[in-house]
């Protein structure tokens, strides 16, 4: 069900160090075991995502030192690095967003992992959420 124009929760994303040491937790301990990797040349990430019936989990491993994961990781250590919403339209959501006098990031969709549209909104403009939107 749609609020306005939001479907969901998509995915929360977690900067991890090591996609290796960090997927036992979510396998062995939660029994997620379903899991997909793939990498995201894009943004210099390879992404572990675990399926929920109401959003996903992705973990994010740097795959070079100029992965933006990387510089996250460096200033702020592991932990929750983004939260994406679900939209039928990418391009709305950031329209709105710039519409109303606020920063993004992405002035227009790109590619994200498993085939979706992404568009990230700055931190600035949410109180200190890296929020992203995501339409598959
Ligand atoms: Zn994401």
């Amino acid at each position: 069900m749609a609020n306005g124009m939001i479907n969901g929760i998509d995915h929360v994303g977690i900067a991890v160090r090591s996609l290796e040491e960090r997927i036992p937790f979510y396998r062995e301990v939660l029994g997620m075991k379903e899991v997909v990797i793939e990498e995201v040349p894009d943004q210099k990430v390879r992404v572990a995502m675990f399926p929920t019936p109401h959003g996903r989990i992705e973990l994010l491993e740097p795959t070079s030192p100029e992965s933006p994961i990387a510089i996250f990781l460096e200033k702020n250590g592991e932990g929750i690095h983004h939260l994406a919403l679900g939209t039928d339209d990418v391009a709305v959501g950031l329209a709105a967003v710039l519409g109303a006098g606020l920063r993004t990031i992405d002035q227009t969709p790109r590619d994200g992992a498993d085939g979706a549209k992404i568009g990230f909104v700055h931190p600035k403009s949410t109180g200190g959420v890296l929020l992203e939107f995501c339409s598959r």
